[in-house]
């Protein structure tokens, strides 16, 4: 394959558009000009700016051809007309309408009765026995203190009287691990157990768990028996009748594709409402439909108290139960107060990238302090007003700070346990890590005086009652939690609560289409949960890491999260419900999202092939809908598992849907960086980059050095075990789906190709597509290390690299173009990972490749956006080898089945294999970029 460098670009890029527009001005024009285009009011085509020379030279072309010959030589029943025959009866699942679907269902389980009067007999029998145990008496004489068990009788009347009801109650007073045994009781105490199954969601696998945990100790038997949990990938079942089960929402919403209408269950509890998780909030728009199917079917919606009137409405004003807990007061401390308490001295700062939001923020966090240190002035020590001043003496940027208020507490407050208030895993190992292994005097003081328990749903600890339990004598109990200690799990003798006013939010903005995973302050509403939580066993105080000046910028309730997240996994799933029409679906819900948001995520189900044209599932969008991550990541590991290269593949999911495992100290940017670099070895590549990393900590792990490596290197050693462990579950998966021979992502037979950069970049581009960007320039001033880039993403949004990433800077590329898969807005539009890939692979992995000719010249695009250079017998062999590609992924998404090592199959595989083989021998003559003075 010869290659032309392409030096004229940003001239005649130039030339396209009018001169003078400026940031967001030139993306408008684009997307003015995509419109256009589409609309076909646009009588004059733009010029097509051919880019580098992808022609493949003659002997390899000819070794492509034969392989595709013996690949056609498969026996005609591996072959296409099968294909058709199949792609005809899925297209008929498909045809089935949800209205359809449901009546199916309906006909099926017409006449199934599960009342069995000699299971009922015994189960009142054990049940009567049961309560004359001592244990049980205890444990019952515990459970009447609680709220909600004043309402029992209440709670069983109108749920007999109503179909939906909806319960609101402070956190704490009974409403999870009560209510379905106030319902199971009296079934079985009325005799007919066995007509009774309850299920009740949970947003968190954790509290799925130990809820199940703690009531079946309460009921004195074993997880299992008449109470069990269900969560993904995990579970403990309880018995098929007379239970209850504790499972995520998200399970259940997977249940509904075999049983849209729930005919097993006669009590549905949907939990903590009030979150609007996604979830939550498509299945409370699942039950309208279901509902009028299923008079017997029982609907209890539990919330705490915010904004409880809405749901009310969206049921058609269902009966409403408020149940009092009891609350002792809760000093409410802001940070000027605590500063004042702990007289703490902040480090002096350092700057954190992207470098030049620093001034902004400061200007920003002045604009809100000024004023208001004006206001208390007199109130306040001048050191506290100083301190005030610092941007980072708010939330939680100072993890030393936060350390330091514990030991506070410790020293000089009466016992009771701490719960500390974080955003997410990140800064809850770091404040676990400060606790654990103290570093200043203080802290060794009260190491031995406290016990820490991180409380985030990747940590095992948190799946263990040991955080529930009194500590230790002598010992004071310190809870590190994100928002799930907020309403979902309640740990009974806290007393004190530090709130950093930090939570993780997923936020979308339809306009640029970039969802982005940030710490963001948390409202109102969430700060008044957070202080309940002191008040449960006597008085206490709460410790909040912010100001009131910044509580009164604090919006009141959080926004729905569906209101906030791409649209794509969540349309993908209801295909698999035979909600054919999203937009009309979702238009039901307590609040619809934007249609704009709708049609972006339907647009890129069709583009990666998961919907046809018309936006009908296709066989590869439904092994996507039922895998659990992102549909992008998902046709990657897929594809891993036909192209035999799981092990690394698998590793860059891992990171994208988790997070990379590299941590980077304040001040230390630029060390972390250089590690990166080295450990990248020139792949130009971050989702390599973890690869290369989880291989040699694996290295180290047998060595035995493991501590040491993670430290020299920034890592976190638990980062990296839960990507080990991710990277097991999509394996299983894909083994459990039949697309490989072995559930180890290490296994030999799935790793074959394994070594084959090329490959690997291809596969990761087949699953990124079509999140493209081409570099255009990239300019090495003098005396400087780091390379001017010229780059943008395929809607003409100026980009670059995040200063994070390994491609930051550098020159010397041997491809301009690049996958991704996450932008950021900050300052400027950054890609925060980024792998290069070849031309080739963006042809044979990409959508809309068509050949043409211009100006006398063929050529092969991309998505008509990127044209490559490409003589006509090149272009026919390509075009060949992508229709039979497209075969082939239709047929394994029907049959899904390893392909074989000397099966015709493989015979296409290795086509593949040798046109992006030849971008390797390719790179090593390429010469350098340009060197500018300037
Ligand atoms: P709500 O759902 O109304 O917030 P819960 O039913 O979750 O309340 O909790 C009621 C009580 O049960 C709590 O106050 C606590 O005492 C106890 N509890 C719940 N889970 C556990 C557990 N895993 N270990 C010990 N106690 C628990
Ligand atoms: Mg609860």
């Amino acid at each position: 394959m010869q290659r032309e460098r392409d030096s004229s670009g940003s001239h005649a890029r130039k030339g396209n558009r009018p001169p003078g527009l400026r940031g967001k001005e030139i993306g408008l024009y684009y997307r003015n000009l995509s419109r256009q285009r589409k609309m076909g009011a646009d009588p004059k085509e733009p010029e097509i700016r051919l880019g580098c020379k992808v022609s493949v030279p003659g002997g390899v072309l000819s070794r492509v051809k034969e392989f595709m010959v013996d690949y056609s030589r498969a026996p005609a029943r591996e072959n296409s007309d099968v294909d058709a025959q199949f792609q005809r009866q899925f297209r008929h699942l498909l045809s089935v309408n949800f209205e359809e679907f449901v009546a199916e269902t309906k006909e099926k389980n017409e006449g199934v009765d599960f009342a069995n009067p000699k299971l009922d007999e015994k189960l009142l029998q054990e049940l009567e026995n049961r309560q004359q145990g001592e244990k049980f008496r205890k444990r019952w004489a515990a459970r009447q203190k609680l709220p909600t068990m004043k309402y029992a009788e209440e709670i069983v009347q109108a749920v007999r009287e109503n179909q939906v009801i909806l319960i609101v109650g402070s956190t704490g007073c009974g409403k999870t691990t009560q209510v379905p045994q106030i319902l199971l009781d009296d079934a079985i105490s009325r005799g007919c157990a066995s007509s009774c199954r309850i299920v009740c969601t949970q947003p968190r696998r954790i509290s799925a768990i130990t809820i199940a945990e703690w009531v079946s100790y309460e009921r004195c038997e074993s997880l299992g028996n008449s109470v069990g949990y269900q969560i993904r990938l995990e579970s403990r079942k309880a018995r098929d009748r007379a239970s209850i089960t504790y499972c995520t929402t998200g399970v259940l919403l997977q249940q509904l594709q075999s049983d849209p209408l729930m005919h097993n269950l006669s009590v549905l509890i949907l939990d903590e409402i009030h979150e609007r998780s996604v979830e939550t909030d498509l299945l409370m728009g699942l039950l309208k439909v279901i509902l009028p199917h299923r008079p017997q079917l029982k609907v209890i919606l539990m919330s705490a108290t915010v904004r409880e009137q809405d749901f009310c409405d969206y049921f058609e004003n269902c009966p409403m139960f408020r149940i009092e807990g009891v609350m002792f007061p809760v000093q409410m401390l802001y940070l000027e107060d605590v500063l004042a308490k702990t007289n703490y001295q902040f480090q002096q700062s350092r700057d954190r990238r992207p470098k030049r939001d620093r001034p902004e923020r400061r200007m920003m966090h002045e604009a809100m302090i000024g004023p208001y240190l004006r206001r208390i002035r007199h109130l306040y020590d001048s050191h506290v007003l100083e301190k005030l001043r610092l941007p980072e003496s708010e939330g939680c940027e100072d993890i030393d700070f936060i350390a330091d208020l514990v030991y506070y507490i410790c020293e000089n407050e009466p016992e009771g346990a701490i719960l500390v208030f974080l955003p997410g895993y990140d800064k809850i190992s770091q404040l676990y890590n400060l606790l654990e292994r103290p570093k200043s005097p203080k802290g060794q003081r009260w190491q031995d005086q406290i016990a820490v328990f991180p409380l985030h749903s990747l940590m095992q600890s948190a799946e263990q009652q040991t955080v529930f339990r009194r500590p230790p004598a002598g010992k004071r109990k310190v809870i590190i939690s994100t928002i799930i200690a907020e309403t979902s799990v309640t740990i009974d003798d806290v007393v004190y609560v530090i709130n950093s006013g930090r939570t993780k939010a997923t936020n979308y903005d339809i306009e640029t289409n970039i969802q982005t995973l940030e710490e963001v302050w948390v409202t109102k509403a969430n700060t008044q949960q957070r202080k309940g939580r002191a008040g449960r066993v006597r008085p206490g105080v709460c410790y909040n890491l912010f100001t009131r000046a910044r509580e009164d910028l604090m919006a009141d309730i959080p926004t729905p999260e569906i209101l906030r997240s791409k649209l794509e996994s969540i349309i993908l799933s209801l295909k698999l419900l035979h909600i054919d029409n999203p937009y009309r679906f979702l238009q039901t819900l307590i609040n619809p999202p934007n249609p704009e948001a709708i049609k972006l995520g339907v647009d890129l189900l069709m583009r990666i092939e998961a919907l046809d044209k018309s936006g009908i599932l296709t066989p590869l969008g439904m092994h996507l809908a039922k895998l659990p991550i992102d549909p992008q990541m998902g046709k990657m590991i897929l594809m891993s598992a036909l192209f035999c290269c799981l092990d690394p593949i698998t590793s860059a999911a891992a990171a994208l849907s988790f997070k990379s495992p590299f941590y980077a100290p304040l001040g230390q940017e630029s060390r972390v960086d250089e590690i990166k670099r080295r450990m990248a070895r020139n792949m130009r590549s971050d989702h390599l980059l973890v690869h290369n990393t989880i291989i040699d900590y694996r290295e180290s792990r047998y060595a035995h050095a493991e501590r040491d490596f993670c430290y020299k290197n920034f890592l976190s050693s638990m980062t990296l075990q839960q990507l080990e462990r991710m990277k097991n579950q999509f394996s299983e998966l894909l083994y459990n789906y039949k697309f490989l021979t072995s559930s180890n992502c290490k296994d030999t037979a799935s790793n074959m190709n394994s070594g084959k950069i090329p490959l690997l970049r291809a596969i990761i581009g087949a699953g990124l597509y079509p999140n493209m960007a081409h570099l255009r320039k990239s300019r090495q001033i003098k005396n400087r290390v780091r390379a001017i880039h010229t780059m943008a993403t395929d809607d003409g949004r100026r980009v670059n690299f995040h200063p994070s990433s390994v491609n930051c800077g550098e020159s010397g590329f041997d491809s301009d173009y690049f996958v991704y898969f996450q932008r950021q807005k900050s300052t400027d539009l950054y890609l925060l990972d980024s792998t290069m890939v070849f031309p080739m692979a963006l042809i044979i992995f990409g959508d809309g490749v068509e050949a043409g000719v211009t100006q006398n010249t063929p050529y092969l695009c991309v998505a008509k956006t990127y044209y490559f250079k490409c003589n006509q017998e090149t272009a026919d062999v390509v075009l060949e080898l992508r229709s039979n590609l497209e075969k082939l992924l239709l047929k394994k998404a029907l049959y899904p089945a390893p392909i074989e090592e000397n099966g015709y199959e493989k015979q296409l595989i290795k086509a593949i294999e040798l046109l992006l083989s030849l971008d390797e021998r390719l790179c090593e003559d390429i010469s350098s970029d340009e060197i500018d003075d300037i």
